[in-house]
């Protein structure tokens, strides 16, 4: 089997589907991650030089996908971090990488998600779905040499309505190792504090195990992770 995990910048992969892509590369899996943004805004200290920044959040990235398991590749697409657009040409690169990836199941961020404010979360999630549409029609990237290739499965993660749970039983570690190799959002994103002497970290392994244990409840397991399933592509 092969997935695609499509997300808007370093780290919300790992969040929305960070144990379920680390159970199936245990089963051998080949996951590959597919980063849309350059991650360039992703800190609150202004001082911060955007290209030593970027630079950091790829490392951190490819950090996590060695915490995940993950065989396949890491892209990222670099489109500048907080002005994605889901446009025609953003639209053409995603479907180019599925049908040259040709995952089975592809993931994505929600794009239907209601009083979400972060605009690329949105857009990352349009070009999933729309991507997945172009990948597979005939008629679409009709100037490249790659073949259609339509996904048996899409999975949303941060979805407006969860109707698919992914035991994570086991591998709730490798997402917290994962999420915690993106020091440089420990502060802006995770409200970790490296002053906190460790409490701020506790606090946040805390917040995330909890997540995996309310999917786990709803699922009737002990933990999960929540996804929209849509599996008519
Ligand atoms: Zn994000």
């Amino acid at each position: 089997m092969k997935a695609l995990a499509i997300g808007a910048h370093p780290d919300d992969i790992e969040f929305g589907a960070g144990a379920t892509l680390a159970k199936w590369a245990s089963n051998g899996c080949e996951v590959s991650l597919l980063i849309c943004t350059d991650g360039s805004k992703g800190s609150w200290d202004p001082s911060v030089s955007t290209e030593d920044l970027t630079a950091v959040r790829k490392m951190e990235q490819r950090a996590a996908a060695d915490e995940l398991g993950v065989s396949g590749e890491v892209i990222f697409l670099d489109f500048v971090d907080g002005e994605l657009n889901a446009g025609l040409k953003e639209r053409e690169t995603v479907a180019s990488w599925i049908r040259r990836l040709q995952p089975d199941v592809v993931l994505g961020h929600d794009p239907w998600k209601r009083y979400r404010l972060h605009p690329d979360h949105k857009n990352a999630g349009q070009l999933t779905v729309e991507g997945i549409v172009a990948a597979r029609d005939p008629f679409f990237l009709t100037g490249s040499n790659l073949s259609p290739h339509r996904p048996s499965e899409l999975f949303l993660y941060e979805a407006e309505e969860n109707d698919h749970f992914e035991t994570s039983e086991g591998h709730e570690k490798e997402k917290l190792n994962a999420l915690e190799s993106h020091k440089s959002q420990y502060v802006s994103t995770m409200g970790i504090h490296e002053d906190d002497k460790g409490g701020g970290l506790q606090e946040f392994r805390d917040r995330i195990t909890k997540e995996l244990c309310m999917f786990g409840e709803l699922a009737g397991v002990g933990m999960a992770e929540g996804f929209k399933r849509i599996s008519e592509l």
